[in-house]
């Protein structure tokens, strides 16, 4: 299987299911195999929030998974430190993003 093929493997099989998160396994292989934005992809990748309630005497704090820094007050959809998306939205947000740039 070349890489195109793969490619387009992975973009018919976000149809076959109606499980999301499979959908979005298929969507993050289908971008992370498309060259131009694979490199993109990886550095904007996705972070998740740690809750460090516990750590900090039940503080509201939060840490990024990717770049370890610890901040203050509710969730953000990005990381404010690395801009890691850390929702949903926040990932299709960078997608979307990356393939209106890649069209021009
Ligand atoms: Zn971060």
């Amino acid at each position: 299987m070349t890489r195109e093929e793969a490619i387009k493997f992975a973009e018919h099989a976000v149809n076959m299911t109606g499980i999301s998160e499979v959908k979005e396994f298929y969507r993050m292989a289908a971008a992370a195999l498309t060259p131009p934005t694979q490199e993109q992809v990886n550095k904007a990748w996705r972070g998740e929030w740690e809750d460090m309630r516990e750590a900090y005497n039940d503080v509201p704090k939060r840490r990024c998974s990717r770049c370890k820094r610890v901040f203050i007050g509710p969730d953000t959809p990005f990381c404010e430190a690395c801009g890691a998306p850390m929702t949903d939205e926040a990932v299709e947000m960078v997608m979307e993003a990356l393939f209106e740039s890649r069209a021009d």
